[in-house]
């Protein structure tokens, strides 16, 4: 059974906060301070370029792949780091396009974020051979898989709503019509099983400064199958994605397997902070997340239920249906979000009327539940809600 005390300790959490927001931006890991100072003195200032050797820093987006690829049911070897999960979900996507150059269709749904929606049409804009980005309703998506689809590129958990999809079945179905699937896991990693290997997924990417505590930036992931990583083309062809990069050839040769979706200098200090914060996933059985995230998820929705209902759910309720978050709709949801936010209590809002919060077993356990429920009733009976301050809209929401 895993000690959730245990790892809850291992994280710094404001006094007073009752931290919902992890599948925003996770708190910080305390081992991710001590660890990016060291690298600050022993590293960087006493070896100067020298770290790249003797430090190991060249290697890390690969030893850190292996770390996250055991949370993703991903085999060693066929997970890298770099970049933001934007330009991972472009590299995935040009590469699985290449694997059927016949087929102009490229399948998501209107629950994708909008950054994976968005970098489709630049990508699309860039080949200039007449691709279509075709978008359904999250619950067509299965339906909508044909013979006319090259790639389905869905993100697993419903960054709105948490809705799940069906990776297995999903996959099934694309690979029957001879498409390639690309999941984003953003909302997915760190936040529930995974197996990547057993879905026989061919590419997923994601971000590590959600559920996996990495830091603001912390630096993206790509995996990809191993029965396409000697064969894929990566359309961001950086130099230490090259089989030599310091034989400084003129010509690109991609490096064999997943080295190749390196694309240039990797972010050390981001890795190092991200490294350090997987050292809390020591000891945790995925099961176990699982199943007291669901408990929690399940608790909070009971709870709101009851004692605000003003308030409606937005998530599937039933919790092997959603990833770890749960959204309530209201049509005041940013100014509730702000008067819960000044109390204390951090979750976000989602245009055009969610407030959502995160549940995360790591550092969220059921006194901080009840204690959230307790304030937000306080704030919907009361309507603390209706002031012009909590209406004035802020950059990030
Ligand atoms: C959070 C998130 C992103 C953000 O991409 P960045 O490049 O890291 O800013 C992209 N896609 C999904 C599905 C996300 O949830």
């Amino acid at each position: 059974m895993t000690d959730f005390e245990k790892t809850r300790s291992l994280f710094y959490l404001p006094e007073g906060v009752v931290y919902l927001d992890g599948n925003s931006l996770g708190p910080l890991p305390l081992a991710a301070r001590e660890r990016v100072a060291k690298l600050m003195t022993d590293e960087w200032g006493e070896l100067l370029i020298k770290g790249w050797n003797k430090a190991g820093w060249m290697m890390m987006p690969r030893r850190i792949g292996d770390r996250v690829g055991r949370l993703i049911g991903a085999a060693e070897g066929t997970v890298v780091m770099g970049d933001t999960l934007s330009v991972k979900v472009y590299q995935a996507l040009a590469s699985a396009l290449d694997l059927v150059p016949e087929r102009r269709v490229i399948l998501s749904d209107s629950g994708n974020f909008p950054s994976d929606l968005y970098m489709a049409q630049g990508l699309i804009g860039t080949l200039g051979r007449g691709h279509e980005l075709k978008v359904v309703e999250p619950e067509e998506v299965e339906a909508a898989i044909d013979a006319s689809v090259a790639v389905v590129m869905v993100t697993e958990v419903d960054y709105r709503t948490g809705r799940l999809h069906d990776m297995k079945a999903l996959t099934k179905k694309a690979h029957a019509a001879g498409a390639i699937t690309v999941w984003d896991l953003a909302h997915t990693a760190g936040a529930l099983p995974v197996d990547l290997a057993g879905a026989d997924a061919d590419f997923a990417v994601g971000c590590t400064y959600k559920y996996l505590n990495g830091g603001p930036g912390a630096p993206a992931f790509i995996y990809v199958a191993p029965r396409h990583a000697d064969k894929v083309r990566p359309a961001l062809s950086g130099w230490l994605g090259h089989e030599a990069p310091f034989a400084f050839d003129l010509d690109y040769r991609p490096s064999a397997g997943i080295d190749r979706m390196r694309v240039g200098t990797p972010p050390i200090l981001g890795l190092a902070a991200l490294d350090a914060a997987l050292d809390a996933w020591e000891g945790v059985d995925m099961a176990d997340l699982r199943r007291q995230s669901i408990r929690l998820c399940d608790l909070f929705v009971a709870e709101v239920e009851k004692r605000c209902p003003m308030l409606t759910l937005g998530s599937p309720r039933e919790g092997q249906k959603r990833g770890s978050q749960i959204s309530f709709l209201h049509e005041e949801g940013y100014a509730i979000m702000q008067a819960l936010i000044a109390r204390g209590v951090i979750g976000d809002f989602r245009a055009p009327n969610a407030i959502r919060f995160g549940f995360t077993p790591l550092y969220i356990g059921e006194r901080d539940v009840l204690k959230a429920v307790d304030i937000l009733t306080d704030i919907m009976i009361n309507r603390l809600w209706d002031t012009a301050e909590y209406k004035q809209r802020a950059l990030v929401t």
